[in-house]
């Protein structure tokens, strides 16, 4: 028996979060003697790029390289994914909490009639009763949920779980399956990339600011921070309403969701709305001029100062780097 790996991809390369996944899975492979971990990827991807799984635990990669499967049709993938997961004999499905993961996932937990839990922090405890501890609440609060069906589905939250990179590469093989047309009954005819380099949810490094930044005239200096750094550029809620910047931007709670390694707040002062989009971060740095910023409790670095002096600064320092 194998646990099965759903892996997304971008730009030719598998996506971080999935590689988590695959790490995740491998280590419950460990945990429960499940055997192989198996991925699964759909669409146009070089074989090398999909061998490169097995650095984060993964013995095989099935590729179904069907071209219609490159843009994410969510019943397409729902169907071939079941398929692999039927060939394989697999009882546990592992893959990255993503808006596609979770639509996928859903459509999953009918067609293998199984148990579904998003939002995953850790490895399940398996002897005796399957819990399952999840994040909830926006990172506020854990739940643990107890999974009783044998076939299982587990989305695992990005950033929490080490990545595992000192595996060999994986074999990849072309998997065949059947997808009826009705499953590509939606299309996705393009797909455009919003601005910058490096995109804001998939980003390793954020670099975002709010309303002490005074005026969209001064985002220069965010976006030449974030180009030194490869990072992506956000921004408050009321920077996007105002119009300072795209309301693709706006982290949050009612706005984008990110997981960074690195997330830097300039001028930002850290309502708790705010901080709903970025408390998944590994590392919070914070620019504020203002010492009592409610921020500054969040950080895991603050600096205290007048963004106009800081970020040029640093700027130049992280160049000279
Ligand atoms: P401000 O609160 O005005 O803070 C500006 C900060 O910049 C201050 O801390 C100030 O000290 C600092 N500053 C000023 N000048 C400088 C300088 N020269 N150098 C350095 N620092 C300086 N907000 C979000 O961001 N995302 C959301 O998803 C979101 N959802 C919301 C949902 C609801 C239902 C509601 C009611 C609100 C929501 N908000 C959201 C708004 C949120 O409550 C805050 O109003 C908002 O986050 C504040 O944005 P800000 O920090 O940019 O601005």
């Amino acid at each position: 028996m194998s646990i099965l790996v759903y892996i997304e991809h971008s730009e030719g390369q598998v996506k971080k979060t999935s590689l988590e996944a695959v790490s995740f899975a491998k280590a419950l492979a460990d945990q429960t003697g499940e055997g192989d971990v198996v991925a699964v990827a759909l669409g146009a991807i070089d074989n090398d790029a999909l061998a490169h799984a097995g650095t984060a635990g993964a013995d095989k990669v099935l590729h179904v390289s069907d071209d219609r499967l490159s843009a994410g049709v969510i019943q397409a993938h729902a169907s071939a994914v079941a398929q692999a997961f039927q060939n394989i004999g697999a009882k546990t499905l592992v893959l990255a909490k993503s808006s596609l993961g979770d639509a996928v996932a859903a459509r999953l937990a009918i067609k293998l009639n199984a148990g579904l839990v998003s939002n995953v922090v850790e490895l399940p405890q398996t002897s005796g009763e399957y819990l399952v501890k999840r994040s909830i609440y926006t990172g506020k609060a854990f739940a643990e949920t107890a999974l009783t069906t044998e076939n299982k589905i587990l989305a695992v939250k990005k950033n929490a779980i080490d990545l595992k990179t000192d595996g060999g590469a994986a074999s990849v093989e072309e998997f065949a399956v059947t997808i009826d047309e009705s499953d590509f009954a939606s299309k996705i005819t393009a797909t455009e990339r919003a601005t910058g380099e490096v995109l804001l949810p998939e980003a390793d490094i954020v670099v975002s600011g709010g309303r002490g930044m005074k005026g969209p005239e001064n985002w220069g200096m965010i976006e030449e921070m974030a180009k030194t750094l490869g990072a992506a550029t956000g921004c408050s809620k009321p920077v996007s309403d105002i119009g300072w910047r795209p309301h693709h931007e706006h982290v949050g709670q009612t706005g984008v969701k990110v997981a960074p390694t690195l997330y830097i707040a300039i001028g930002i002062s850290g309502a708790i709305q705010h901080l709903a989009g970025v408390n998944s971060s590994k590392c919070i740095v914070v620019i504020n001029k203002d010492p009592e910023a409610p921020f500054f409790k969040a950080a895991d670095y603050g600096i205290v100062g007048d963004a106009f002096d800081v970020v040029p600064k640093l700027t130049e320092a992280l160049k000279a780097e």
